[in-house]
């Protein structure tokens, strides 16, 4: 996804202290602030120290629990599974962009 919108990937601490993403992405309180048009919350639950660091014009919120804090910080929030939500997702990019390129 970020691929196709030529967007910066990001993540929260846990990603970052598994070691799937480096430490030099984590966003948040003793990570880097950021600043986006938008910020795609994917999995993301919302914690203080994460969301304190990020300041974006909307914020697009994926996530299968409804009651996470997240959804009421969001100005979208989609409740579903990320690995049902993100393939979709990325094929209906891709034909909108190949459709807007015809
Ligand atoms: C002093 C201190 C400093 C900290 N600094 C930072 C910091 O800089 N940055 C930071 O990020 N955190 C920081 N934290 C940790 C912070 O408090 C949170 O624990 C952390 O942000 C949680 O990350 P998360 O939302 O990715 O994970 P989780 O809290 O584990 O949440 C995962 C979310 O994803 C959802 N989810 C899981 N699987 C799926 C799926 N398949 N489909 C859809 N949704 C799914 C869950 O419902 C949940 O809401 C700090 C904590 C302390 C005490």
């Amino acid at each position: 996804l970020a691929d196709l919108l030529g967007a910066a990937v990001g993540c929260s601490r846990p990603i970052s202290e598994l070691g799937w993403e480096p430490h030099s992405r984590q966003i948040g309180q003793t990570g880097k602030g950021v600043s986006p048009r938008v910020y795609f919350a994917l999995g993301i639950s919302g914690a203080m120290q994460h969301m304190c660091a990020v300041n974006a014009d909307i914020v697009i919120a994926v996530n299968r629990d409804p009651k996470a804090p997240i959804m009421e910080m969001a100005d979208y929030a989609v409740v579903a599974d990320l690995k049902e939500f993100m393939p979709r997702l990325i094929e209906k990019m891709k034909a909108w962009k190949a459709e807007k390129q015809a």
